[in-house]
Order: structure tokens, then sequence, then C-alpha cells
């Protein structure tokens, strides 16, 4: 199995894409801070393991015990894992599973 890819996501803001700071998944205040989401396979035949960071500020991040804070995060970060497309080596692109 190789070193899975890295995959950021976030909500599009004023922000540029290529930039280090999005809003935060769950309240919208801009943040630096990334947190691990979880690990999702794209492709079928071929296989491309992503690891999924989320943007997600420090204050959030400690409510995510909260149970309404935690299903408001994974919502989110499952309806922006559907949009996602993945490149794999040969520069094919992968659909969310
Ligand atoms: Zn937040």
């Amino acid at each position: 199995m190789s070193t899975p890819q890295k995959f950021d996501i976030y909500y599009d803001s004023k922000m540029p894409n290529d930039g280090w700071l999005q809003s935060c998944i769950v309240c919208d205040i801009i943040t630096s801070k990334l947190h691990f989401y979880k690990n999702v396979t794209f492709g079928t035949t071929i296989k491309v393991n992503v690891d999924i960071y989320s943007y997600l500020c420090s204050t959030c991040k400690k409510k995510l015990n909260n149970k309404d804070i935690f299903e408001i995060y994974e919502t989110n970060c499952e309806e922006l894992i559907t949009n996602i497309t993945i490149k794999d080596q040969s520069n094919q692109s992968h659909q969310s599973p």
C-alpha cells in the first residue's frame, strides 16, 4: 500500500485556494488549523488511498465531543467529500466512493 495522498477539505470562501487559511467547516471563521477526518479509498479498479483533512478552528475542535457539533461536522465533511475528485499517479481522476 502506498502512502496515502493528503487532501484538505473546506468550503469555498474569499480566501485563495492555494493559501493556508480557509474557513472553518463548522463555524466559517478563518483558520489555519487542519483536523484529520478519515481515510477514504477512491477509485474502483485503481485504488487511491486518501487521508482527508478538514479545516477546523480550535474552538470547534474542542466542541467535537458535543454530539450536535459533531453531527454538523460529519455532515459537512461528507458533503464536501462527495464533491472532490482525486488524481492518481497517472493523472487519472477518481470520484468519491
Ligand atoms: Zn470553527
